[in-house]
């Protein structure tokens, strides 16, 4: 058996630690090509649950081989370049309390975090009215729009719901078939009456599935809310809505992707990019990984990513039905960032956070990504599912045309003349298949659920969507990288 030194992992990472510069152009490729092609473990995927795993596997003395379909690390975590050699966070952002493990990778790869700009008052656009509220107040980030009563007594009945859901196993819930027979659209028209109140859980399930409250099982979104903790803070919805205090509190200094880049370059030259997997073929002894340029044999697999993109990977013998059904009932969110520089951060000149939320334009959610001096301003907006969709196979001029729209008619003229624009769309992305997570239907958690995470044979699950904490987010993906290495290394 191959084992790959615990000194050698330490070592590397010595070097990031002192402040080497890294970026995922150094990566190894054509090289790193010529390294055995046995290993104990392959993990298929280096997002950041595929390179914790690495990580831990390493840790634990295994041998093991990543392979990586994209020329970068870090997958859903990415650095979009802005033109002008810096980058902005393209895809995942930001950090919140009770979010440890992603904390803890942070802090060992020597990441820092800053507070999300936050001072001011919030942007509310509805029915062509703009109305400007502070977040301090007992509603928080909700908008006071008139339906608020109505808002906060169903949010009161959500609440309680989520406390009821088995963290990470949503199908024992005691009302799981009632709960997973509806959408939060469903439930959502039957619990309330206003037209604001409905607008703002449709803005809810928007802003953090990216998806329309008609494609959400009821039991998935209770079970996102329970996830949003950790073992010891059960989790709300008020800590997946806020700013303070909730799940877009911080950012990272240098951007998210710094974490997995840095993560990637400590692993060294058994991470092989433009690895894209075709099939994985399993036998008595393990299972045999084929990807363009490269095969490697191995006792045990890891696939870390979503489920419907695990789903593209050819499996021989076939998967169990429940483990292969699960992968065609997992649809990714549909989601774009948009951003837009401008020399400074004018809005908080005019008193305002950079936060808005609106009901019309291309943009439904935005935020202040400037860097952490406020040397200068960049404004981010979320295309979030209708609005992206309605832009599908729209050229660049006109993505850019309908973002600034947006920008102008929440922040008004100055927004309209930035220095420069850039914007990521995720459902463009062949390895990634649309964001910010991948997202059950009625029906699927009840009948599929535990295949989730139940291994077949060889291979092993991991990705944030397995995550029992977090799900959704940078620290399910990490918790799962960590749960899949415990159990490979306790069945190896
Ligand atoms: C727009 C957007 C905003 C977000 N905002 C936040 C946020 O603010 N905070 C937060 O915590 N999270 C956020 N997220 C979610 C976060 O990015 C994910 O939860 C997390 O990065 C998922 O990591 P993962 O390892 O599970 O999956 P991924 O990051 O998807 O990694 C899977 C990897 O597998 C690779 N791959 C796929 N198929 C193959 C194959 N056949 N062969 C080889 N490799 C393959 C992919 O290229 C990818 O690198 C956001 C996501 C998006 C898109």
């Amino acid at each position: 058996m191959t084992r790959v030194s615990r000194r050698r992992l330490l070592g590397t990472g010595a070097l990031t630690a002192a402040g080497a510069v890294v970026s995922a152009a150094a990566a190894p490729s054509a090289a790193a090509r010529t390294a055995p092609r046995t290993a104990d473990v392959v993990i298929v995927g280096a997002g950041l649950s595929g390179l914790t795993a690495a990580r831990d596997l390493v840790a634990a003395g295994r041998s093991v081989v990543v392979l990586e379909a994209r020329d970068r690390p870090g997958g859903r975590v990415y650095g979009m370049p802005l033109g002008d050699g810096t980058t902005n966070e393209g895809g995942a952002e930001f950090i919140g309390p009770t979010q440890d493990r992603i904390a803890a990778l942070a802090e060992d790869m020597g990441v820092g975090t800053y507070a999300t700009y936050n001072e001011g008052k919030n942007v509310y656009y509805r029915d062509g009215k703009r109305s400007l509220y502070a977040t301090d107040g007992p509603l928080g980030a909700v908008p006071p729009d008139w339906g608020v009563v109505d808002l906060e007594l169903a949010l009161l009945k959500l609440g309680g719901m989520v406390e009821e859901v088995p963290v990470g196993e949503p199908w024992k819930a005691a009302k799981a078939a009632e709960w997973d027979a509806q959408t939060f659209y469903t439930w959502s028209r039957s619990n309330s009456l206003s037209s604001g109140a409905r607008f703002l859980m449709d803005a809810f399930a928007s802003s953090t599935l990216s998806m329309r409250s008609q494609e959400v099982s009821l039991l998935y979104l209770l079970n996102y809310a329970a996830s949003a903790g950790n073992e010891a803070n059960p989790g709300t919805i008020d800590r997946l809505i806020n700013t303070r205090g909730g799940a877009q509190e911080s950012r990272f200094v240098g951007g998210s992707q710094e974490v997995p880049i840095r993560l990637a370059a400590r692993l060294g030259d058994i991470v092989h990019y433009n690895a894209p997997v075709r099939s994985v073929v399993t036998d008595a002894g393990g299972a045999t990984v084929t990807a363009d340029g490269i095969t490697v044999s191995a006792r045990r697999v890891v696939v870390a990513m979503s489920p419907a993109i695990a789903g593209k990977i050819d499996f021989s013998p076939a998967l169990p039905a429940s483990r292969a059904q699960l992968m065609q009932r997992y649809p990714m969110g549909s989601v774009a960032k948009f951003v837009a520089v401008y020399d400074t951060p004018f809005w908080r000149a005019d008193g305002l956070t950079g936060q808005a939320v609106a009901d019309s334009g291309a943009i439904d959610a935005t935020f202040d990504n400037s860097p952490p001096d406020g040397s200068r301003g960049i404004l981010m907006g979320f295309m979030n599912q209708a609005s992206i969709r309605r832009l599908d196979g729209a050229p660049a001029a006109d993505v850019r045309a309908a973002g600034l729209d947006s920008f102008t008619k929440l922040f008004g003229d100055k927004a309209a003349n930035p220095r420069l624009t850039a914007f990521q769309r995720w459902d463009n992305e062949v390895w990634s298949g649309g964001g910010p997570v991948g997202v059950a239907p009625p029906g699927t958690l009840t009948a599929f659920g535990p295949a989730l995470r139940e291994p077949c044979g060889p291979i092993h699950w991991a990705g944030t969507e397995t995550s029992g904490y977090w799900t959704g987010y940078m620290d399910g993906a990490v918790r799962s990288g960590e749960r899949v290495a415990k159990e490979i290394d306790a069945a190896l």
